[in-house]
């Protein structure tokens, strides 16, 4: 089945203190599609992403990556077993590694053909002049997009990214999300990528799902969701793009 949902979710639930913070959230994502979790910061979007991820579980609901099963009311496969690939603002690179030792870290083989894997990844985020640099002596945008080469080393099927653009400065933050979109595509990635900035998601999304207070309330092709917004707030959320 070349094309299954590499991400399907059903019904995730997860209550904190009696309140419901992500609330029967339901979707999937087929291979070499980005889909955007959208919404305003505190609407649970993190919290989904880290229950597949396998670093929190929920009350109720299940969710299967590849087809497989991995987490229902019975079980949960842990993160490392999951086969995903995570981003975040703040993923910090081993400050004691070079780059090289970054990017191959995970990976399986000998030293050299972990050193050419890691030397054809930073090729593609064109670092590869940087192989055997410490994350001290490169900049913010350098840093996140070994970051970048790090997260998709092992192949992952799918990609988990939290806001991993927010810290980064205009033009650079438009510069490597270009970048991270050319890679994942052509790696033929899942990608969930979670933010709370509409222009993003427009840029990047292959579909939208805007969340709300634990729910997603409308999903969709970007443009779709932006010419017709499901009510009055998903409107005002999307006013200030233009
Ligand atoms: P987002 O990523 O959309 O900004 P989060 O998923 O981080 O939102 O949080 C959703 C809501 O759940 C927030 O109100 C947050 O305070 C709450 N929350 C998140 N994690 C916990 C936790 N471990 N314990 C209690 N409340 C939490
Ligand atoms: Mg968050």
């Amino acid at each position: 089945m070349p094309d299954a949902p590499r991400v399907q979710i059903a019904g995730l639930t997860r209550r904190f203190g009696g309140r419901a913070v992500v609330d029967d959230v339901s979707l999937s994502i087929a291979p070499g599609q980005v889909t955007c979790l959208l919404g305003p910061s505190g609407c649970g979007k993190s919290t989904t992403l880290r229950m597949i991820a396998g670093v929190d579980r929920p009350d109720a609901g299940e969710i299967r990556l590849d087809g497989r099963l991995v987490c229902d009311a019975a079980r949960s496969v842990p993160p490392e077993d999951r086969g995903v690939g995570l981003m975040f603002q703040d993923f910090a690179l081993f400050p004691h590694m070079s780059v090289a030792d970054n990017v191959a870290f995970g990976l399986s083989g000998s030293r050299a053909e972990k050193r050419a894997r890691a030397q054809a990844l930073l090729g593609r985020v064109s670092l590869d002049r940087h192989i055997d640099a410490y994350p001290h002596e490169l900049s913010g945008g350098e840093q996140q997009r070994v970051a970048l080469a790090r997260a998709i080393a092992p192949r992952p099927r799918v990609m988990l990214m939290d806001e991993p653009f927010s810290g980064l400065d205009d033009r650079l933050r438009d510069e490597i999300r270009d970048q991270t979109l050319e890679v994942l595509k052509e790696e033929g990635t899942a990608v969930l990528l979670v933010t709370h900035e509409p222009q993003e998601a427009m840029r990047m999304a292959d579909e939208i799902a805007l969340m709300r207070e634990g729910r997603i309330v409308q999903t969709g092709a970007p443009y779709n969701i932006y010419n017709n917004p499901v009510d009055r707030e998903a409107a005002g959320f999307f006013s200030d793009i233009n």
